[in-house]
């Protein structure tokens, strides 16, 4: 259980950028500049439904405007509040300059729960919740574009979308007012899968190191390793479905609002997620143990935990009996900063949130780029690419015919090789760029300082140096 002592989530954050800020050499003032949220618009509205209005309460944090537009997720949950929206914007804006996405952090979030509404009533309440962002430029191209977080998708971004262009007819630039939104309404292909597609690139690279692993007392590869999820929503249903399917891990255990499924031999993550689906939980699941009391099974022997749910997961109360060696922050804030120090002195590595999860932003920048260029990536080159290789293929089987070599390629590797990419096949590649480009940002700092103990300081060193430089440049 969750202790009193325990700071806030917002609290927690800055206490994590304090540890790091203090190993920089930042000028004065600005280490202060760079922490602090620059504005929360708290709006009330209310929408007419079921015979009355009902009036809710909606956030839109802009943590920092060294760039802009700022970028960052709405997120429906009935514990949305301030603070926690505030921690999340700040998150943003670290996790941008650490993966390289040329944006300012900002978060929103409405205290709502999205299962208590039909599908005609989340959109009024989402198109009006829009409308008042969009009013005050918190919804814009330019200035601020979110994307989908908790309790929100593709539908909900469309919505958004189409509220923003009613309200702004001759803005050419329309589309790119919010990220995440469906393929068929501007949005990118491999966005949905993006954040937990992240987090098997993130592990991918961690596991390409050695050193990396022997301090959480990991060898091999990842095929066969026991990994826990929590949460089976858009990033742990991802993360936890390409683990098992394409890297061999055994996902063990799977936690939910109604419990946990186990099986020691490996659950199967399609067919659990298609049970949820239809029966709403896991309870009932046929083919594993179900418990009822999920939280405990975060303690359970594994190889790898993540936490892919919420905030504040591993706190004060449970840190001391996590087991795990490796634990990747799939979830925003699943470790709480006192959880983080127990951990880090059991030996335990985390691979940081802001870094773990910022597949979703790195995905939602190359879907506004999309939007602003107005033009699929790859339409130009793929056809291009493809005449290429079927030149050097055809010039390689008559050069075996003349010569009499014999030689014949592989049918598989032909087809592979003479396949240009799609806007998937670019995606990807983006995204696995940036995930090992970053990842050697942060163990470049985490190696080579002796005061620097962990990944996650190593993040926000390098996040912080970025923005600074960024601030510096404006002349501030
Ligand atoms: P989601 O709503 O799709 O899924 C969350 C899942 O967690 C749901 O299945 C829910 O039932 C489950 N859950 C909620 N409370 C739980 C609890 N106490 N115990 C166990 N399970 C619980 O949300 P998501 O988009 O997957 O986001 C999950 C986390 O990842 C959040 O912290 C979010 O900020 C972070 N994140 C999301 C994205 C993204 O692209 N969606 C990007 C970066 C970070």
């Amino acid at each position: 259980m969750q202790q009193t002592k325990e700071p806030s989530f917002r609290e927690s954050v800055d206490l994590m950028f304090n540890r790091a800020a203090k190993l920089m050499d930042l000028s004065p003032g600005l280490e202060q500049k760079i922490r602090v949220c620059n504005s929360t618009y708290t709006v009330r509205f209310g929408v007419r439904l079921r015979g009355k209005i009902e009036t809710f309460t909606g956030y839109r944090s802009v943590h920092s405007e060294h760039m802009e537009p700022v970028k960052g997720g709405i997120r429906y949950a009935l514990s949305v509040h301030q603070d926690e929206v505030e921690a999340l914007a700040a998150l943003m804006t670290y996790k941008c300059a650490l993966v390289e996405t040329p944006f300012g952090g900002s978060k929103g979030g409405l205290c709502i729960d999205p299962r208590q509404w039909d599908e005609h009533e989340l959109e009024q309440i989402t198109r009006r919740f829009a409308y008042e962002l969009i009013k005050r430029d918190l919804i814009h191209p330019a200035q601020n574009v979110p994307a989908p977080d908790m309790g929100t998708g593709e539908r909900e971004m469309a919505w958004i979308a189409d509220q923003y262009a009613r309200m702004n007819t001759t803005d050419i630039n329309a589309k790119a007012c919010v990220t995440g939104k469906p393929p068929h309404a501007g949005g990118i292909q491999g966005r949905v899968e993006a954040t937990g597609r992240g987090v098997q690139y993130a592990l991918r690279e961690f596991f390409r190191h050695k050193e990396d692993m022997a301090r959480a007392g990991l060898t091999g590869g990842l095929d066969g390793k026991r990994v826990i999820v929590q949460g089976l929503g858009n990033v742990g249903y991802h993360a936890a479905k390409f683990l098992s399917e394409e890297d061999g891990c055994k996902v063990i255990a799977v936690i939910e609002r109604d419990g946990a499924l186990l099986d020691p031999k490996g659950l199967n993550i399609e067919d659990v997620r298609q049970w949820m689906n239809r029966h709403g939980g896991l309870a009932g699941y046929p083919n594993a143990t179900h418990v009822a009391d999920g939280a405990p099974v975060l303690e359970e022997a594994c190889d790898i935990l993540i936490p892919a749910a919420m905030e504040g997961v591993i706190n004060l109360g449970n840190a001391e009996r996590i087991r795990a060696p490796l634990i990747v922050e799939a979830a925003n804030g699943p470790v709480t900063f006192g959880a983080d120090e127990i951990l880090r002195r059991k030996g335990c590595v985390i691979i940081p949130d802001m870094y773990a999860n910022a597949g979703g932003v790195t995905v939602s920048y190359f879907e506004w780029v999309k939007n602003l260029s107005h033009i699929r990536f790859g339409r130009m080159q793929r056809r291009a690419e493809e005449a290429r290789s079927r030149l050097l293929v055809e010039e390689l089987e008559r050069l075996s015919a003349d010569k009499g070599l014999g030689w014949t390629l592989a049918e598989d590797f032909k087809e592979r090789f003479l396949t240009g990419s799609d806007e998937l096949a670019l995606v990807r590649s983006g995204l696995d760029d940036t995930m090992r480009t970053a990842y050697q940002a942060m163990r470049e700092v985490w190696h080579s300082r002796q005061d620097v103990e962990d990944l996650r300081v190593a993040a926000y060193i390098v996040s912080i140096g970025r923005v600074a430089q960024t601030y510096r440049s404006k002349g501030l």
